[in-house]
Parts: C-alpha cells; sequence; structure tokens
C-alpha cells in the first residue's frame, strides 16, 4: 500500500547533507508510489528547491521563522512537531545526525510514536517496513518493524544509495508557532576547521597513538587531502592530545562509515571498532603485525606509519593526477 513519508531535510555549509538525499531515497521505496513530503527550516530554504525536487520529493514545506535562528533543538522540535501533526505522515525519516539525534526521540514523544534510531538498512515488503540497526556496538545487527502507529526512525550517514528521482515539487510555506524556548544559542564556535563533516566522509584517514605527537598527523593530513577525505583518530590520540575530542571516532566518539578507512597507528580496540568496522574497505598501517586491527582490516601494511603514509601519498598523487 503506498504511504505518506515525511523527511526532514538538513542544510550544513551551504550544501543539503548527504544523509537527507539518502532519507530521500529511502522515502521514495518506501512511499511506494504515495506522497514524498520534505520539511527544511532554512531561511533562505529557495535555494535548495532544486536539489530537493531532485530527489523526489511530491512537496517541500519550508519554515523561515525567525525563532529557528536561535538554534536551539527546542525550537526545531517544536516546528517538526507541529509539521507531523499538520502532515500525518505514515513514515517519518530523519538523519541520524547531531540535530536528528537531538530531535527526534522528544518529537516521537510528542507524537506518540516509537523511534526507531541509526538505521543502517530498510527493507520493504508490501505493508511491512523493516528497519536494520546495529546493535553490540556493531557485533550485531537487529531488525525491527512497526505494529501499528507512525513509523519514526532516523538513519545513519553514509549506509544508503542516492538515486535521483526528478519530480515537480510544490511549495508549501510553513509558520509553526514557536513559544518559551528556554534556551537560546547566541554563538556557536567550530572546533574544526575542515569542510569535510567526518560522519559523512567517503575516505577517513584515522591516527591513533601510534602518530605521537599532534605534528605527526601531518602526513595523515596530506594523505586525506590527496584523496579529498577528512582526518579521523582514536581517542587514544585524543587522549594524549594529538588532536581535537571533534575527530574521535568509536563508541563514545563518532561512527562513521565510508567507503574507504585507513587507520594508522591504531591498535583497533573494540571501542574504536564500534565506530569504523561498518566502513566498506578498511586498510590498517601499523607496526606491529599482532594488532588486533588487522583481523577486521581487508587490506594491511606491517610497517612504521611514517615511512608507509608519506609513500603512499606520494604515490596516490601520481596516479589521481594521471
Ligand atoms: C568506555 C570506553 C569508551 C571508549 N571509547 C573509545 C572510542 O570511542 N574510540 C576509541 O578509539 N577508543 C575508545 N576507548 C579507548 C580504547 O579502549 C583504546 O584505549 C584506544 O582506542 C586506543 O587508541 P590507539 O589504538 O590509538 O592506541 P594504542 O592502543 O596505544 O595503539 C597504538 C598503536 O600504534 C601502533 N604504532 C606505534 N607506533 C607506530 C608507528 N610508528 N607506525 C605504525 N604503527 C605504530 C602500535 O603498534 C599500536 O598498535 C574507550 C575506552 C573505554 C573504556
Amino acid at each position: 500500500m503506498s504511504k505518506k513519508v515525511l523527511v526532514l531535510t538538513e542544510v550544513k555549509d551551504g550544501k543539503l547533507r548527504n544523509v537527507s538525499l539518502e532519507a530521500l531515497t529511502v522515502a521514495n521505496q518506501v512511499a511506494a508510489g504515495g506522497e514524498v513530503i520534505a520539511a527544511l527550516f532554512s531561511p533562505n530554504a529557495e535555494a535548495y528547491v532544486q536539489d530537493i525536487s531532485k530527489y523526489g520529493a511530491n512537496t517541500l514545506y519550508v519554515t523561515k521563522t525567525q525563532a529557528l535562528s536561535t538554534g536551539t533543538t527546542e525550537a526545531y522540535s517544536q516546528a517538526f512537531t507541529q509539521l507531523i501533526h499538520e502532515v500525518q505522515p505514515d513514515v517519518v525519516l530523519v538523519g541520524h545526525t547531531s540535530l536528528g539525534k537531538d530531535i527526534s526521540p522528544r518529537v516521537a514523544a510528542k507524537c506518540r510514536a516509537g523511534l526507531i534510531s541509526d538505521c543502517t538498512a530498510v527493507e520493504t515488503n508490501g505493508e511491512q517496513i523493516t528497519f536494520v540497526r546495529p546493535i553490540y556496538a556493531g557485533k550485531a545487527f537487529q531488525k525491527k518493524n512497526f505494529q501499528e502507529g507512525m513509523v519514526f526512525a532516523t538513519l545513519r550517514p553514509n549506509n544508503f544509495e542516492i538515486i535521483e528521482t526528478a519530480v515537480q515539487t510544490a511549495i508549501v510555506d510553513f509558520q509553526p508557532e514557536i513559544t518559551d524556548l528556554r534556551t537560546i544559542i547566541k554563538e556557536v564556535v567550530r572546533k574544526t576547521a575542515s569542510g569535510i563533516d567526518l560522519s559523512e566522509a567517503k575516505i577517513i584517514v584515522a591516527g591513533g597513538r601510534g602518530v605521537k605527537s599532534a605534528e605527526g598527523f601531518q602526513p595523515l593530513q596530506e594523505l586525506a587531502q590527496a584523496l579529498g577525505g577528512a582526518v579521523g583518530a582514536s581517542r587514544g590520540a585524543c587522549d594524549a592530545d594529538y588532536c581535537d575530542y571533534s575527530l574521535q571516532i568509536g563508541q563514545t566518539g563518532k561512527v562513521v562509515t565510508p567507503d574507504l578507512y585507513i587507520a594508522c597507528g591504531i591498535s583497533g580496540a573494540i571501542q574504536h571498532l564500534a565506530g569504523m568496522s561498518n566502513s566498506k574497505i578498511i586498510v590498517a598501517i601499523n607496526k606491529d603485525p599482532e594488532a588486533p586491527i588487522f583481523q577486521i582490516a581487508d587490506y594491511g601494511i606491517v610497517g612504521d606509519l611514517f615511512e608507509v603514509v608519506p609513500l603512499l601519498t606520494e604515490e596516490l598523487k601520481k596516479v589521481l593526477v594521471s
């Protein structure tokens, strides 16, 4: 049966987030010929209409309400809850981003819906939609579906194919009533200058305690730059003050699913694997042949990262230029 699916899309650094396009693609699959509705809370929402149309949204609700510029997720929660009440969707999909993780539980609760979070796959079988999500730090997968009521799920970035489905998109100006905000964000100070969001990066070069210093990250940065990727780190490297905690990948850091993950001087502790073991291809560079990271690596290089990484960068630059 066809369904009405609502997707909360997000803009970051002047671009629609990839996970929003992934969610729109999933929405088209689960809608099964029904209606796909996108929501965008942005002061210059019109700039993204063309992109949203390309990925199959029949309707786009835009909200430019000034209160949303306070940046608090409280305002977003109020706006999204009101939109859900207005649209009455069968399915709600949100990216498992900082915003999505923050607002989804409270919006779902306000709408008296359940929530399946951090899904890495969605299967549809006529009536039933089954969500797949990792559990036990990625060691097992759980399949869940809703018996009744509105279906509400968050999708982990980089796990779904993005498919273009051009349609005509009708634009609806939505004016939510934002009241009684208890907090207002006055300033956002970004710690990292990198343009690539770690959780959406297709290629990650990550360093561990084996990089030995903050300067030790330089060859990793050069490799990441040559590949158009982002730099990440183990908690070991963050704890040793070699880099900022915003780069930490793992159980208590970011969970990433890039196409290529290059682990340099990382031993492969279970808590680190929890954040990266679902990467499509894993390359490990470690001078200890017994390091546990080699057990999950697709390709392993036993050697000193300070010799291997610059060599790799040099050779890759030749291949990528030609
Ligand atoms: C509750 C909890 C949560 C945690 N959450 C996280 C998390 O989110 N993310 C995370 O990463 N960790 C997490 N940890 C910490 C985790 O247990 C490990 O301590 C940490 O991952 C180790 O980091 P590392 O691999 O960089 O360092 P180490 O284990 O010290 O490994 C360094 C590696 O570098 C290699 N090496 C050294 N020099 C070189 C060289 N020149 N060239 C090549 N290789 C070299 C060594 O052989 C070694 O394998 C958590 C721990 C706990 C208890």
